[in-house]
């Protein structure tokens, strides 16, 4: 028998092609040289199209990938006697290899629970109150994930009660946007309101996932707190020489809004995967399913039979939580075959 294709659809988002726009873009950058180090023109140009997006002057800088923008960021509004509340599930905490406390010499994270990947305030405030003064790190500020790894979305009045508890204990707020347009596009608000309205200070803003091969942006929304964050991103490896090739992609992105169309696309594959799932299987989202990822609680040997027929993806949630993301990329036909998987994978399995 032949061996299953590889199928990677459902693995990440960040298995996907470069889209068009992005590809094209770049292309257009490749057929000239221009100035290094973030003096040229797609850098120019992307910034200003973040200001227009973001309706403010705010500061941008390209880094490498989301790890570095979450961690620089964050090492440059704390100190390192400081520490950062963030969901005990976030990015920063499960999946950063403890790059947020080494760039900023020693912050420390406090995890916090809450549902479908939420902050949760009473969660917080107790977390606040088990901190013991000069002998305990200092919370400094607030990471929130939009979307978040569980796939949800926060609302705006849900940004807003966390912005108002940072205001109450004086803490910054910082906002891991790796799939923030998936968020603008569920909410289909303006990016202003759940970000420097509701008091956000700094976005990891990202572009990996939503059509590019690299490069996220850092906006700090409070330009005293972006004050010689250049420094910063040059001594960690963060400043790319040609950064044109960062930017390109980017610029192919938000102009015309191809980030919106990619995100209102795999957020909709998204909805009618966990809507096929349900109506066809009975199988039904373990979480809200609000922007572009499906979680499922599958068996052992439903998973192993799904794996041998080709299909990629992860294990999420401990013990039997999968998740099922979906790119700008993925198809109807995709989500079609993935269903028939399910159903043949499904037949006499034992337990079942
Ligand atoms: C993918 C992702 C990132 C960035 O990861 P890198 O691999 O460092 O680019 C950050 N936060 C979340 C929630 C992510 O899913």
């Amino acid at each position: 028998m032949a061996p299953a294709k590889d199928r990677y659809e459902f693995e990440s988002d960040n298995t996907a092609a470069i889209c068009p726009e992005g590809w094209a873009a770049l292309a257009q950058a490749n057929a000239e040289s221009a100035a290094s180090y973030g003096e040229d023109k797609w850098t120019e140009r992307v910034s200003q199209i973040v200001r227009e997006i973001f309706e403010t002057d705010c500061e941008v800088f390209l880094v490498f990938n989301g790890t570095a923008a979450n961690s620089l960021a964050l090492a440059h509004l704390c100190r390192s006697f400081h520490s950062v509340l963030c969901h005990e599930r976030s990015h920063i905490e499960t999946d950063e290899c403890g790059a947020p406390e080494f760039f900023s010499g020693g912050s420390k994270l406090l995890p916090v629970s809450g549902a479908n990947g939420k902050l949760d305030l009473a969660q917080m405030e107790a977390v606040i109150l088990l901190q013991q003064g000069v002998h305990s790190p200092k919370p400094r500020a607030i990471s929130l994930t939009q979307s978040t790894e569980l796939g949800t979305v926060y609302r705006p009045q849900e940004i807003e009660r966390i912005a108002e508890f940072a205001r109450q204990h004086s803490l910054l707020l910082h906002m891991d946007g790796a799939r923030f347009a998936n968020a603008v596009a569920t909410l289909d608000c303006a990016p202003k309101a759940i970000t420097w309205e509701a008091g956000i200070a700094s976005l990891a803003f990202g572009g990996t996932k939503n059509g590019t091969a690299a490069g996220e942006l850092v906006v700090f929304f409070q330009k005293e707190l972006a004050r010689e964050f250049e420094y910063r991103a040059k001594q960690a490896g963060q400043l790319a020489s040609k950064m044109r090739f960062l930017a390109a992609p980017w610029a192919g992105l938000l102009e015309k809004g191809v980030w919106l169309e990619n995100a209102r696309r795999a957020n909709q594959r998204a909805t009618e995967l966990a809507e096929k799932l349900t109506a066809t299987l009975g199988l039904k989202p373990v979480f809200p399913c609000e922007a572009n990822a499906v979680f499922l609680r599958l068996s052992e040997q439903l998973v192993a039979r799904l794996r041998g027929l080709g299909w990629h993806f992860y294990k999420f949630v401990e013990p039997d939580v999968y998740r099922l993301m979906c790119s700008w990329s993925v198809t109807g036909k995709d989500i079609d075959d993935f269903i028939q998987g399910v159903k043949a994978a499904s037949v006499n399995l034992p337990g079942a």
